[in-house]
C-alpha cells in the first residue's frame, strides 16, 4: 500500500510506512523483536537489515509515517525525545557555538543545552521567541548555528512565527529547528513553513497513552549542516549527519517502543481532535472563573498567540495553564481534582494537572526560563468534558 502526499492527515497516519507484511500479510507492522538478521554471504543484507541498532523494520515504519506525516525527507526514532535532541545537537554544533533557546521551554531542554553541551564549550542566550527582532539580536553573527524553537511553548503556550524565525536564522547562517510536541504534525507542521528539522517528544501526543517513552527527528529535504561543514560521512547533508549519530552513539528506540508509538499514531487526528475541543470548553470555562487570574490558550481569541496560531496551526491544541493568584492556591488546586491526575507529562488520552515550578520545570528555576510559581498546568484529555468541567469546578470552588 502507497501513499502520496495527496492522500490526507488521517489516511497518511495509517497507511505510510505500514504495508501489509510481505510474508504473512499482517496487517499492522510486526514487532520484530530481533537484535541481528542473516545474511546471505559476507555484507548478503536482506532488505538492508544488519543490525538493530542500525535500523530496524518496526522502527523504520514509524520513521517512515512521520516523516510522511511531517512533510520531512528522513525520520529517526529515539528512546526519548531528549536522546533525540542530543543527538540533533551533538550532530550539528562543535565546541565554540552558540544557540538561541526560547525563554520558555520544556525544562529537560533548557537542562541539556545549559549543562550537558555547555560543559563541552556551547554557548546558549535565551530570547523571546514571540519577537523576531529579539531574536535576531540574539544572534551572534558566524558562532550562532542554531535557533531552537518551541511554539506552543511548554509551560506558557507562547506562539512564534516560525516563517518569520526560519528567515531570520537562515540570514545568519543558522539551523532552525522547531520542537513540535505540543502542536503534532496534525496540528503543524514547521518544514512546511521553512524550518531544518522537527524535533519530538512522542511520549506525549504522537504514542498518546501515557505508556511508552520515545522521541523523534525529522530532517527537510535537502536540509544541509550549518557554516558550510562537511559531517561524519563527508557530506554537507544534516540528515546524514544525524543518522551517523543516531547509529554510532545508538539511543534508538527499541521495537516494542517503536510498534507501541506507530499504534498510537494511528489515531492522533482523532485524538487531537477531541483534545482541543475539550481544551477549548476548559479554557473558557477558567477565563471566565473568579478565582483564576489569567488563563493562556491560544485558541482564545484575546490570547497574545492567537492571530498567529490561527495562521500557521490546523488547531490549538490540548494543552491550557491557568494562574490562579499564590503557589499555595495552585498546590490546593493540584491536590483537590478528581479526574485531572497530578503527574508529570502531557498528550495521554487521560487529563492530567501539575505544577510546572516545581515539577516539570524545576530544572530551570533561577535561569531566564524560570515559570511563575502559581502557573498549573492542564493536559486536557478526551474524557467527557462535562465530566472534566466539573472537576475543575469542584476543585476550584474549595479552594
Ligand atoms: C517531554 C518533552 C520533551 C522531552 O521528551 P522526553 O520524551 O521526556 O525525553 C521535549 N520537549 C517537550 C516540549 C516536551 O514536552
Amino acid at each position: 500500500m502507497s501513499t502520496d502526499h495527496t492522500d490526507g492527515f488521517a489516511t497518511r497516519a495509517i497507511h505510510a510506512g505500514q504495508s501489509p507484511d510481505p510474508l504473512t500479510g499482517a496487517v499492522v507492522p510486526p514487532i520484530y523483536q530481533v537484535s541481528t538478521y542473516a545474511q546471505d554471504g559476507v555484507g548478503g543484507l536482506r532488505s538492508g537489515y544488519e543490525y538493530s541498532r542500525s535500523a530496524n523494520p518496526t522502527r523504520t515504519a514509524l520513521e517512515t509515517a512521520l516523516a510522511d506525516l511531517e512533510h520531512g525527507d528522513r525520520g529517526f526514532a529515539f528512546a526519548s525525545g531528549l536522546a533525540a535532541e542530543d543527538t540533533l545537537l551533538r550532530a550539528v554544533l562543535r565546541p565554540g557555538d552558540h544557540v538561541v533557546v526560547p525563554d520558555d521551554a520544556y525544562g529537560g531542554t533548557y537542562r541539556l543545552i545549559a549543562r550537558v553541551l555547555g560543559g563541552w564549550q556551547v554557548d546558549h542566550t535565551p530570547a523571546r521567541l514571540t519577537d523576531a527582532a529579539a531574536v535576531a539580536a540574539a544572534i551572534q553573527p558566524g558562532r550562532t548555528r542554531l535557533v531552537w524553537v518551541e511554539t506552543p511553548t511548554n509551560p506558557l503556550l507562547r506562539v512564534s512565527d516560525i516563517a518569520a524565525l526560519s528567515k531570520v536564522a537562515h540570514r545568519a547562517g543558522a539551523l532552525l529547528v522547531v520542537d513540535n510536541t505540543f502542536a503534532t504534525p496534525y496540528l503543524q507542521t514547521p518544514l512546511t513553513l521553512g524550518a531544518d528539522v522537527v524535533v519530538h517528544s512522542t511520549t506525549k501526543y504522537v504514542g498518546g497513552h501515557s505508556d511508552v517513552v520515545g522521541g523523534a527527528l525529522v530532517t527537510a529535504p535537502d536540509a544541509t549542516l550549518p557554516g558550510g561543514r562537511t559531517g561524519p560521512t563527508g557530506t554537507t547533508s544534516l540528515a546524514d549527519a544525524v543518522g551517523f549519530l543516531h547509529n554510532a552513539a545508538g539511543a534508538v528506540a527499541g521495537p516494542f517502543d517503536a510498534w507501541l508509538t506507530l499504534r498510537g499514531l494511528r489515531t492522533l487526528a482523532v485524538r487531537m481532535e477531541r483534545h482541543q475541543t475539550n481544551a477549548l470548553a476548559v479554557a473558557q470555562f477558567l477565563a471566565g472563573h473568579p478565582g483564576v487570574t489569567s488563563v493562556h490558550y491560544p485558541g482564545l481569541p484575546d490570547d497574545p498567540g492567537h492571530a498567529v496560531a490561527a495562521r500557521q496551526m490546523r488547531g490549538f491544541g490540548g494543552i491550557v495553564s491557568l494562574r490562579v493568584g499564590s503557589s499555595e492556591r495552585a498546590r490546593a488546586l493540584c491536590a483537590a481534582t478528581r479526574l485531572f491526575t497530578l503527574a508529570e507529562s502531557l498528550g495521554g488520552v487521560e487529563s492530567l494537572i501539575e505544577l510546572p515550578a516545581a515539577m516539570t520545570h524545576a530544572s530551570v528555576a533561577g535561569s531566564a526560563l524560570e515559570v511563575p510559581d502559581d502557573l498549573v498546568r492542564l493536559s486536557v484529555g478526551i474524557e467527557d468534558v462535562d465530566d472534566l468541567l466539573d472537576d475543575l469546578a469542584t476543585a476550584l470552588a474549595g479552594l
